[in-house]
């Protein structure tokens, strides 16, 4: 049980203002494994207070000091490296070995990535008469989600210190251990009272505040589409800037000249990585309306290879969901696509076999999904493949657009030249070509509905930076 009491405020850890506390619960248990603060109203704005003072100086701090921190922020979460995928793997359900390499292995790169960026990139240039300067855009209040707790923290929160910004961070309530983990490792690594803050609590009180507060710069988010749009709301009233990471759709289209074998299994992977709770999850996987029964079949095939099993233990290859109300709304999912007349490939409801408790759903392959029906539309977040089938490329590239959202996407082809002629088609922010796999520094975000702006590399520290032009006489 790892239990805090207490915010990380101006550099102290102090008790909150109110007296509630919020249960991590364990997601292959459903044991309490954890518990934190509930911050409210008060304790978001002192530490929107204390992020306000401190930017002058942090602003005015070299960038290669900065950078410094970083590095040494890299270090402690490093060396915390069993601790932090032993959490995740209790708190969002992800295999330990998994966790281990992408869920703690992501953000200390990340860390140590954006140390180099800070003092590498150039914050200056000349044009014509002028001196264009890139500044830090101010106080910046940080909002994540549970899907992968301490890299979407560290993508924003990392990005921004090294920019020269302060932060509030609000990490979500369902998997917020690794954030307190990481306050204790900033608070190793001696950066000023101030710099960093951490406020636990619910969105609608302690994200609201940080969403309209009138000291706070810019706000960044990631979750879903639902709060994304309400945070973007109240941010308006201040006119702050506001990054959206939200939902996705993705669409994996398989070619008639794909390798059938590894695309499907790519896709199938694509899918059910950390349980399908991926927001850039390949869960529509579209393939030749003649080649549905192959397809199938080795969707079929792979996805049983996914045996659900005790997080914690190092041979799980899929975990459990990580709450309840994720479960529940995974099995409802189900059930609508088979209501909708779907064909059930494999999975479906209930628990997967040998297991009673946890927050298990069956690894679920739909087929022939009609292009409008719900489970081809809506996020599911569930380790659920829906097959869809088409008749030539201009129906592939119509049925990969057909959704609101515009996240990720794959296309397998014959060539790599192919792949990216339709891969320029799909309106999406990334597209994997043949299995292309993650690259840290290439940008990561959405078109349409899934938000804007874009994480990861240089293109995460630009959202942070303000222009400014100074002119000279000619
Ligand atoms: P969520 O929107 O419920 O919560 C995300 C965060 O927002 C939490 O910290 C929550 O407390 C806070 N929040 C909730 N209501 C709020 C409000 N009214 N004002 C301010 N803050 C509020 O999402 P979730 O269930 O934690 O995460 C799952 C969703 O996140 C999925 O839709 C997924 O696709 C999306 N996601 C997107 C990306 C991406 O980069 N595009 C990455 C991961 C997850």
């Amino acid at each position: 049980m790892k239990t805090y009491e207490q915010l990380y405020i101006d550099g102290k850890w102090i008790a909150p203002c109110g007296t509630g506390t919020i249960d991590v619960i364990d997601s292959g248990t459903e044991e309490i494994m954890g518990r934190i603060p509930e911050g409210v109203e008060a304790d978001a704005e002192s530490a929107i207070a204390a992020a306000r003072v401190a930017f002058d100086a942090w602003a005015a701090t070299p960038a290669a000091e900065r950078g410094e921190y970083l590095r040494n922020v890299a270090a402690n979460l490093k060396a915390r490296t069993d601790e932090l995928a032993g959490l995740i793997a209790g708190e969002v359900g992800m295999p330990l070995k998994l966790a281990r390499a992408i869920q703690v292995g992501s953000p200390v790169y990340n860390w140590g990535a954006y140390a180099k960026l800070a003092s590498e990139f150039q914050y200056e240039e000349r044009v014509g008469n002028s001196l264009v300067v890139r500044e830090p855009v101010g106080v910046v209040a940080a909002i994540t989600p549970w899907n992968y707790p301490l890299n979407q923290v560290t993508l924003k929160v990392a990005a921004a210190l090294a920019a020269g910004c302060t932060v509030v961070l609000k990490p979500s309530e369902i998997a917020p251990l690794t954030a307190f983990v990481l306050a204790e490792a900033i608070h190793e690594a001696g950066l000023p009272a101030g710099v960093f803050n951490l406020v636990s609590g619910y969105g609608p009180v302690v994200g609201e505040v940080l969403a309209s507060h009138p000291s706070v710069d810019m706000v960044s988010f990631t979750g879903s589409t639902r709060a994304g749009k309400r945070v973007s709301e109240l941010a308006s009233a201040t006119v702050k800037r506001v990054a959206l990471e939200l939902g996705g759709k993705s669409a994996s289209v398989i070619l008639d000249d794909a390798d059938f074998a590894v695309a499907v299994k790519g896709t199938v992977s694509a899918c059910f990585l950390n349980s399908g709770q991926t927001c850039s999850a390949h869960t529509r996987m579209l393939v030749p309306e003649a080649r549905y029964e192959e397809a199938r079949a080795l969707a079929k095939r792979a996805a049983e290879t996914y045996v659900a099993g005790d997080p914690r233990n190092e041979t799980s290859r899929l975990g459990p969901l990580a709450s309840a109300a994720q479960q529940a709304r995974v099995q409802q999912y189900i059930a609508k696509g088979i209501e909708e007349g779907a064909e059930l490939v494999t999975g479906g409801a209930g628990l997967p076999d040998g297991l009673s408790k946890g927050f298990f759903v069956k690894p679920t392959v739909f087929g022939r999904v009609h292009p409008k029906a719900t489970i081809a539309q809506e996020e599911i977040f569930g380790p659920v493949l829906s097959i869809l089938t088409y008749k030539d490329e201009e129906e592939a590239v119509r049925i990969a657009n057909d959704s609101p959202y515009g996240l990720g996407g794959a296309v397998w082809a014959g060539s790599d030249e192919r792949a990216v002629g339709i891969a320029r088609r799909v309106r999406t922010g990334q597209v994997d070509i043949n299995g292309g796999t993650w690259n840290m520094a290439a940008p990561f975000g959405g078109f349409k509905q899934s938000g804007f702006g874009r994480e990861n590399g240089v293109y995460g520290l630009e959202e942070y930076l303000e222009l400014k032009s100074m002119q000279f006489r000619v």
